[in-house]
């Protein structure tokens, strides 16, 4: 059996790596545009500071990440955030301390107390009867208030879709929070039913030593397989009961496709095949995002913390900056300290079209704003996503059901990337490894 795998991001690594461990005697050719693997996930090093293109690192809240290491055999190189990493940041106008407790949201500076109050008749506020989708923004609104809503949840969605709640569908993206409502009837009650069966400690945020690239390279070195890397794919046509996948480099005939590169450079390479699917693929559409990343060989603010993220209401031309430096210590040098802005999203899509020095300057102006830091940063880094993180709409669980059921009418071929059923690492790992057990039979 041969099978090719189209994109080397975490998706494509990972459902290698379990088919590999499943099904050692099958061939796997792993074929990628860029001439390295994995994708959003890249650790680049700039005069002694590590910064992340993409993300940097997985929750141990869920277990898929984890897993994996350990199936892996890569522990050795796991690096939990620093405990500073719990004090968090909103900037509305002005910096607030994220509250981690009841009492500390009580005492909290940001809401008033009609709008606690409000919160706090979430208790009472009866469940949705429907299964309907709606809006984050519909959701909160309905069980927690607005104010709420547009300070807590608004921060939340930029930090993690770098959408708003208004464009992101809740039982897509936030799948635990809905069930939370229609298990227990509230959020609240959810909660502490849940705190109550499940003991012991919530999730961490965990990385790597070096960095992500580090685990990413462990994974490369762990799979043999037929690595053509810096070799785009432009087609993918039935042949002989398989497939024939058109490449930059020529042909190859396989046995299985799984396609793992994103939703509209799916669509492209799917065209020849079925027209249909390639235009339920280009429907799915993303956010564009720009890092930018700082490093300072001294630096007077303390940045004693994980980072800040700021409402839409704050109307900032960055959606937040996160403190790599105390996350993740050995980000920056001896002395040293660094940070990464985030720019872009739904709010300021056209900010992300910039050249590197207007990103670096808007990125500055954040900075300033948000944390009063205004001095030129001894080292910087860019990295521009046009398609960052794909948009979650309402109706996305629907349209992806249509869409898995329409690949179904081709045996042997699969789609798999963060494109359909969750953006975050564990996400992609979990269904990468379901799709390989299935695959594996
Ligand atoms: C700025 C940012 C911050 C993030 N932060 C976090 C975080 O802290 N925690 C977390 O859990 N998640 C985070 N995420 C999300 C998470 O990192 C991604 O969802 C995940 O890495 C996506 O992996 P993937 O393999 O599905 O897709 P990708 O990483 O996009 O990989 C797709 C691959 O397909 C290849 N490809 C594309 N077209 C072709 C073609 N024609 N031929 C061959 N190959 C092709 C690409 O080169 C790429 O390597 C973040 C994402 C971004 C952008």
């Amino acid at each position: 059996m041969r099978i090719a795998i189209v994109g080397a991001g975490i998706s494509g690594l990972s459902t290698a790596f379990y088919l590999q461990r499943s099904r050692p005697d099958w061939e796997l050719l792993i074929l990628d545009s860029n001439p390295v693997p994995g994708g959003t996930m890249r650790t680049v090093e700039r005069g002694g500071f590590l910064f992340e293109a993409g993300g940097n690192g997985f929750l141990t809240n869920k277990p898929d990440s984890m897993q994996l290491v350990k199936d892996a055999g890569a522990e050795q190189l796991l690096l939990p955030s620093s405990d500073l990493a719990r004090k968090r940041f909103i900037f509305t106008d002005r910096l607030h301390r994220l509250p981690e407790s009841p009492p500390a949201f009580l005492g909290s500076k940001l809401l008033t107390l009609p709008q606690k109050l409000r919160v706090i008749a979430e208790v009472v506020t009866p469940a949705k009867r429907d299964e309907g989708d709606e809006t984050l923004q519909q959701f909160g609104y309905r069980r927690v208030g607005k104010a709420f809503t547009d300070i807590f949840l608004d921060a939340m969605t930029a930090g993690i879709y770098a959408t708003t709640p208004d464009r992101v569908s809740v039982n897509a993206a936030f799948p635990l929070v809905v069930n939370l409502e229609r298990e227990y009837g509230g959020l609240f009650r959810g909660m502490i039913k849940r705190r109550k069966k499940q003991a012991g400690p919530g999730g961490i945020l965990m990385s790597f030593k070096g960095g992500v690239g580090r685990f990413i390279e462990h994974l490369q070195e762990a799979l043999s397989a037929d690595w053509r890397l810096g070799t785009r794919v432009t087609g993918v046509l039935p042949d002989s009961g398989g497939y024939r996948v058109i490449t930059s480099g020529g042909e190859e005939q396989v046995d299985r496709v799984i396609v793992s590169a994103t939703a509209p450079a799916a669509a492209d390479m799917l065209r020849g095949l079925d027209e249909d699917l390639a235009q339920q693929l280009q429907a799915i559409d993303y956010s564009p995002i720009a890092v930018v990343g700082f490093g300072y060989h001294d630096l007077d603010h303390p940045l004693e913390g994980f980072g800040l993220l700021t409402t839409t209401a704050a109307r900032l031309p960055i959606l937040g900056v996160l403190w790599d430096s105390s996350i993740f210590p050995d980000r920056a040098p001896e002395g040293g300290r660094s940070v990464r802005v985030m720019i872009g999203g739904q709010r300021n899509p056209e900010l992300v079209g910039q050249d590197e020095a207007g990103l670096i300057d808007t990125a500055r102006e954040g900075v300033r704003l948000t944390m009063g830091v205004d001095r030129e940063p001894d080292v910087s880094f860019v990295q521009r996503w046009k398609r960052g993180i794909p948009n979650y709409p309402v109706g996305h669980l629907k349209a992806m059901s249509d869409l898995f059921d329409h690949v179904s009418r081709f045996p042997g071929l699969y789609l798999n990337c963060n494109a359909y059923r969750g953006i975050a690492m564990n996400d992609c790992i979990r269904n990468s490894r379901e799709l390989a057990n299935r695959i594996a039979g």
